[in-house]
């Protein structure tokens, strides 16, 4: 495992962190069994820095359950949000927090953060709510180590919370495909040149840029590399800048953990060569000209009040734009409970209510472009399809 240092604290932190969002599951929730065993064998590998939040279903509790039952917390540093759209007067931030330290069995976060902060302005309204003297009496008090906020917006208000706070550190979003959306590159370098840490999310968008690359990227990379998997081009394209501390994965099996530590294992700044650089942006020219909607399967926008399930019908309809029809409607099918009534979530539930905009990270026209998956996914030969199942069960 490749360390490096965050600026402020002079912490070492393994370059691979443990992103505590798509944790493993079985048929009643989250697999703790699984998530145990995740958590020990990262930590036994040297993975020191795990990232959870509030919001996350389910993740402070087993962050915290896995944390007790390796016994390792005093080896690794922990992160987690504050869900401060939640934090209506100064007591809410009591109370939170509290919950947040019994739900993670701790007394500590080491790395705390303000969650999805889109602008100066939501700030603002936090500092109304007394969350300055908040933060400090905590720090004082040694309960919170760093103080920072994640980042999912536009690059101009990124630059700008950038000097409204003296922040510890920060997370934003940030792959090949993202060198200009959000903070961006121009983000990264900035908040470098501050002094920060910079934690980066989504460096697969969503695992899209591991599993489901066109078939022409996919052969690209793997004719170049035979023995090395899509997801580790991606980790080590952002490993060979020098800006990023840590690189959060959100690893939901063991076997994606064990190929993201081979990976940190010796990545460091200015490894890729012209060559690989050259690969990548080949396969970036492959993929933009496929997707169709730039959705990174993040959740944010979920749960729809009327029952449409968004990631999985934009993951279908970008799959079927770069995999073909069959990978394509086959996922579909599955994930929107096609042809089964009773479970059918797809574009025909949407009542163009606009809840789900408002949260989407990536600005997503989630309404028109569910019309698009509705035209696309669901053509005339569906409703035969649709009929055919349900005279067969009778
Ligand atoms: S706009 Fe449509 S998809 Fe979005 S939350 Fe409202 S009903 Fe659901
Ligand atoms: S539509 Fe937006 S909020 Fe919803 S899953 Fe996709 S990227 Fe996330």
């Amino acid at each position: 495992m490749e360390y490096r240092i965050d600026p402020k604290t002079g912490n070492r932190l393994s370059i691979l962190g443990f992103g505590m969002m798509r944790l493993p599951r079985g048929i009643t929730g989250t697999d703790q069994e699984k998530v145990t065993a995740m958590v020990g064998q990262a930590v036994e590998s040297g993975v020191n820095y795990f990232d959870t939040a509030f919001v996350y279903p389910g993740s402070e509790v087993a962050t915290g359950r896995a944390l007790a039952e390796t016994g390792f917390r005093d080896k690794i540093f922990l992160a987690t949000k504050l869900p401060h759209q939640q934090v209506r007067k100064t007591e809410d931030l009591d109370r939170i927090f509290a919950e947040q330290l019994k739900r993670l069995q701790t007394d500590r976060i080491d790395y705390y953060l303000m969650h999805n902060l889109p602008s100066v302005t939501l700030w603002q309204r936090l500092v109304e709510r007394g969350v300055i003297d908040w933060l400090a009496a905590k720090q004082a008090d040694g309960f919170i180590g760093q103080v920072g906020f994640s980042f999912h917006g536009k690059q101009v208000d990124f630059l700008e919370l950038l000097e409204a706070f003296d922040w510890g550190f920060c997370q934003m979003q940030y792959n090949y495909l993202d060198v200009n959306y959000q903070a961006g590159q121009t983000g990264l370098k900035t908040a470098a040149e501050r002094g920060m840490m910079v934690v980066i999310m989504e460096p697969l968008r969503g695992g899209k840029l591991a599993v489901g690359l066109p078939a022409k990227a996919e052969s690209a990379f793997k004719a170049a590399e035979p023995g090395v998997s899509i997801a580790s081009w991606g980790l080590r394209w952002i490993w060979d800048q020098p800006e990023p501390t840590v690189v959060l994965s959100g690893m939901g099996t063991m076997e994606q953990l064990t190929d993201n530590l081979a990976t940190a294992a010796t990545a460091n700044p200015g490894m890729l060569s012209q060559a690989q650089h050259d690969l990548i942006k080949r396969a970036i020219d492959i993929i933009e000209a496929g997707y169709k909607v730039p959705c990174t399967a993040c959740n944010y926008c979920m749960p729809c009040p009327h029952g449409v399930n968004i990631p999985d019908c934009f993951t279908a309809y970008n799959t079927r734009a770069t995999q073909g029809l069959i990978a394509g409607m086959s996922q579909y099918f599955s994930g929107v409970g096609m042809p089964n009534p009773d479970r059918y979530s797809g574009p025909d539930k949407c009542q163009a209510c606009g809840t789900c905009e408002r949260k989407c990270p990536q600005n997503i026209a989630i309404i028109d472009s569910l019309k698009e998956v509705k035209k696309h996914m669901e053509p005339f030969w569906t409703k035969a399809v649709k009929l055919g199942v349900r005279i067969m069960m009778g």
